[in-house]
């Protein structure tokens, strides 16, 4: 079993007051570590709040407890002991619930992004590691608290996920280990698969054919480019986060090295997603811009409009591919 240096185990008792907190656009890792986390610590302590950042997506409201996660409100203003950021590269990516650590006395950011850059008091960084559920198994190990069902079902969900379902090169024999050892707790695969990944809402596949019939090719068909304006999630009454998993489908096209997502928030903000296939590494590519993440999955959030957005991450593609 992995060991963690600086185990946060002897910061916590049963009177910590503590908050878990994830990043902005929280995605099933993020979810499924501060759920999982969070129930872990209800265990321990008397009081401890889950944060988010933006609505719940929908998607998710399969994960045990999912209703214990608030919104951050400014009048939660009141200091905590400690504060876990979980799965958050840098303090930007808090959005606002970064008041939540402000008001922390100790900071304990744990995280897989090989770009984080160390903002807690103690920093559990693990670029190897396929998700940052895979750390939280060994943290909650570490608390010697007792796994369950409903904790093993939010760290398989996030493992899950950010493994791309096993495939992707995060993907290790310490991470089936794990997983064996949830699925050990008999948590409820069809239904976790079920919700992730066979109950997609019509508009939301009406949605892909129309990215799918519009993208745009370039590079010698190494590069892939998706733009959604914003008025075309209105078009299809849809969510930011229902067009996060068209990325891919582009990226696994013949021929396809690197997959964009050019995503219009407003006029100015655009946020960016990358994924590469096998040599790019896009990490650095979003560093460039001002962003973060893996080698073959990361972002940017780029404040120019989507005229400008595009041709800067051109730019940076060019050199690289
Ligand atoms: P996404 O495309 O949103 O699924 O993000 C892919 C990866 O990039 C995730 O690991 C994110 O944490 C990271 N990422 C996305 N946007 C940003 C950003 N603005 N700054 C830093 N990292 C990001």
């Amino acid at each position: 079993m992995k060991k963690m240096e600086n185990n946060p185990l002897s910061l916590v008792d049963k009177n910590s007051k503590v908050a878990v907190i994830a990043h902005v656009n929280p995605d099933g890792d993020s979810l499924g570590s501060t759920l999982g986390l969070g129930l872990a610590l209800k265990k321990i302590c008397n009081q401890v709040a889950i944060y988010i950042n933006d609505e719940f997506p929908k998607k998710y409201s399969f994960l045990p407890a999912y209703q214990d996660i608030k919104l951050y409100q400014s009048e939660d203003h009141a200091p905590f002991d400690l504060c876990f950021v979980l799965d958050c590269g840098d303090e930007k990516r808090l959005g606002y619930s970064k008041r939540i650590l402000e008001n922390s006395i100790q900071v304990i950011n744990i995280d897989h992004h090989i770009s984080n850059t160390n903002f807690g008091h103690i920093n559990l960084i693990d670029a190897k590691a396929s998700s940052t559920c895979e750390m939280i198994y060994s943290v909650v190990k570490d608390f010697k608290v007792e796994f369950d069902k409903d904790i093993a079902t939010c760290l398989y969900t996030g493992i899950v996920t950010d493994t791309g379902n096993f495939i992707y090169d995060n993907t290790t024999s310490y991470t089936h280990k794990i997983v064996s050892e949830l699925m050990e707790l008999e948590i409820d695969i069809n239904n976790i698969t079920y919700n992730l990944y066979q109950n997609r809402p019509l508009n939301t596949v009406k949605f892909l054919g129309y990215i799918l019939n519009n993208l745009h090719i370039c590079y010698d068909g190494k590069l892939a480019i998706i733009e959604v304006k914003k008025d075309l999630l209105g078009e299809f009454n849809l969510s930011h986060s229902d067009v996060d998993g068209v990325i891919n489908y582009a990226r696994d096209i013949e021929g396809i090295e690197v997959a964009v997502l050019l995503k219009e928030v407003n006029m100015q903000e655009v946020k960016v997603g990358f994924r590469s296939k096998s040599h790019v590494d896009v990490s650095k590519v979003a560093q460039n811009l001002g962003g973060g993440g893996h080698k073959k999955a990361s972002g940017a959030t780029i404040y120019n409009g989507l005229d400008e957005a595009r041709k800067k991450v051109e730019e940076e593609l060019k050199r690289v591919l």
